[in-house]
């Protein structure tokens, strides 16, 4: 089979021809039809994960339909679609995983395109605890960046304290800002995209905020205090100083939930105290999260935006990704030849 690996920590995505992998006791083999190119990617590309085991498939938003069944897998067969994210396993027994804290197994926490190849490839092996069903009517290729932009955002959403009707913050229109601003409409929130720059804010309304604030000429806390203050803001950027610009638009009890990874935050004690607002974050979620997050977004109409690349270009694909001027996602599409 084709495959894009990385040959070493920060090494560069190489196209190679690898054998075409079996699955053991409990795990599935999957033709891979679409896999996303995920900022996480670099963690494997540049070596940012502890103990990864070199030569290593990145890519962990990956449809595909199960070809072969290994041993001891009772519910699923070939011929199913399927999603692979970026929670594959864990272990069912440790004390984390019996509190029902899967993302915090500490015996057998197994991630996709990390602890094991992912989808950057024509085929590839996973957990059957890692597989989501797909619906019928869904488009492999556009709805791949479902399985970690989109499960990312639509399961902090509804996770949250927020209720229809409260006022909630998508902070940064991109690849996870603009699934955000899909969902958090679509779940009945009064849904307010902020964004530096005027330019994103016909996109944002278009895809359902009510409201838009400019982060460059406006304070946003400011501005969201005088729309009365948001229940949640979902904080998809990767600045921490952009994430504190928003604490003071959080209304009583509000919280802001750090999805974008962007090291330190530099958070003010006074505003989470006199407002008892609270900073959090959230991990993606296991498989049956997935699987939600395909059904609500068929039914419900939520589309990522994509730019689409062949498989062979892998590489300038993942460049593509990291300039941060795709618009939004970037998708691998194994059918296309470059
Ligand atoms: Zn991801
Ligand atoms: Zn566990």
């Amino acid at each position: 089979m084709r495959a894009v690996q990385v040959p070493k920590a920060k090494g560069p995505l190489e196209v190679v021809e690898r054998e075409i992998p079996e699955p053991k006791r409990g795990w599935v083999r999957v033709k891979v039809e679409a896999c996303g190119v995920c900022h996480s990617d670099s963690l494997a590309k540049d070596g940012l994960w502890p103990g990864i085991q070199y030569p290593r498939i990145p890519g962990h938003e990956v449809i595909g339909v199960i070809d072969a069944v290994g041993s001891e897998v009772p519910d699923w067969k070939t011929g199913q679609r399927v999603g692979i994210g970026w929670h594959a396993s864990n272990c069912g027994h440790c004390d984390p995983c019996r509190r029902g804290d899967f993302f915090a197994c500490q015996v057998e926490l197994l991630t996709t395109g990390i602890s094991f190849d992912g989808g950057y490839a024509e085929y590839m092996v996973a957990p059957a605890k890692a597989l989501a069903s797909v619906p019928d009517n869904f488009n492999s290729i556009e709805g791949a960046p479902l399985m970690c932009a989109g499960i990312t955002t639509f399961n902090a959403l509804r996770n949250s304290s927020a209720r229809p009707g409260d006022l909630v913050g998508v902070l940064g229109i991109g690849g996870l800002g603009h699934l955000g601003v899909q969902y958090a409409t679509k779940m009945g929130f009064n849904t307010v995209a902020i964004a530096r720059g005027k330019d994103k804010e016909p996109l944002a309304k278009k895809l359902g905020a009510k409201h838009y604030i400019d982060s460059q000429s406006s304070d946003p806390a400011a501005e969201l205090t005088r729309l009365g203050g948001a229940k949640v803001i979902i904080a998809t950027v990767t600045n921490g100083d952009a994430m504190a610009s928003v604490l003071g638009g959080l209304g009583p009890n509000g919280t802001l939930i750090v999805i974008g990874a962007a090291g330190p935050v530099p958070v003010d004690s006074i505003l989470l105290i006199a407002g008892q607002r609270s900073v959090k974050g959230w991990y993606s979620g296991t498989s049956i999260d997935s699987q939600d997050t395909l059904k609500f977004s068929t039914a419900n109409g939520v589309q990522s935006m994509n730019e689409i690349f062949p498989l062979d270009q892998a590489a300038e694909a993942y460049d593509r990704m990291m300039s941060g001027k795709a618009r939004f996602r970037v998708v691998l599409d194994m059918k296309t030849k470059s």
